[in-house]
């Protein structure tokens, strides 16, 4: 296999051995379950992966409207002709690639009738409408991943089902690697880096007081993107990591005074 340049597939900073895990699982053609709140760096890693496995990803943003349909594909009426178009998942198998279903619990029970087939040893997709059966082939793997902090846990996805996955358990970054990521996709300098992961440390306690939703890597990323753009980096702590957040006053509060503090001491 070519070598593959690290420094051009996606920026993804490692916490432990999930790129080993997930790569493995590939070769054994094992689907993958991610677990973790969101934006902790769960989609960045199935985009850096399947850049440096060198295979195409389709990745699918799951909800409750979403059907099979949306996944395997339709018939569409084209010319006046009807003419069957792929879905993301019907893609990806075809081209030996990886779908990823973004929190896949959210999506209706029938999307996930779908999947089990392609989970277990089958490895088959169905399309009902055409009669297709298709053989997945080596390189197709089949990624979820879902928030254990909402509701729906994993209800939906049979026991037997769930034993065909490798799971990886997400929090957010060690502290020194945090930094890291808000510093490369920010832009910002080391200091103000470290002075956010702080910050968002002292946020994060308060999901038992009241805070529904902590501030994620990505509402840092963001805080330092309005900083590099000028911003108060006390405010900007607030209006990325804080009102978006809550509609809760007191924390909202709380959260203001702790930036504040974080920046001007
Ligand atoms: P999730 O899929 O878990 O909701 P993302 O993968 O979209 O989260 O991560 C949100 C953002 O946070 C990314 O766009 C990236 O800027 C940053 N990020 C989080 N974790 C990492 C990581 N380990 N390496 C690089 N960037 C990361």
């Amino acid at each position: 296999m070519r070598a593959i340049d690290d420094s051009k597939l996606p920026y993804y900073v490692a916490r432990g051995d999930e790129l080993d895990v997930f790569t493995n699982a590939h070769e054994r053609q094992i689907p993958v379950l991610l677990k973790g709140p969101t934006g902790c760096g769960k989609t960045r890693l199935v985009e850096h992966v399947a850049a440096k496995l060198e295979v195409p990803l389709y990745t699918v943003a799951c909800h409750d409207d979403l059907t099979a349909s949306d996944l395997i594909g339709r018939y569409l009426i084209k010319d006046g002709n009807t003419e069957w178009i792929d879905g993301p998942l019907t893609r990806a198998v075809r081209h030996g690639g990886i779908c990823y279903l973004d929190e896949v619990v959210e999506a209706r029970k029938d999307t996930i009738v779908v999947i089990h087939p392609l989970s277990d040893d089958r490895r088959q997709l169905f399309i009902e409408r055409t009669g297709e059966t298709i053989d997945a082939p080596p390189t197709f793997q089949l990624v979820i991943s879902f928030n254990p902090g909402y509701q729906n846990t994993m209800k939906s996805l049979k026991p037997s089902t769930r034993q065909r996955f490798v799971a990886l358990d997400f929090d957010w970054p060690p502290m020194e690697q945090e930094s890291q990521i808000v510093a490369h996709e920010s832009g910002v300098d080391a200091d103000t880096a470290h002075h956010l992961v702080h910050l968002a440390h002292r946020i994060r306690p308060l999901k038992d007081e009241g805070l529904e939703e902590v501030p994620s890597t990505r509402t840092l990323v963001i805080a330092g993107r309005m900083i590099v753009a000028g911003m108060d980096r006390a405010r900007a702590a607030e209006v990325a990591m804080g009102i978006p957040l809550t509609e809760d006053e007191a924390v909202l509060k709380t959260i203001r005074d702790l930036a504040h503090f974080e920046f001007n001491g």
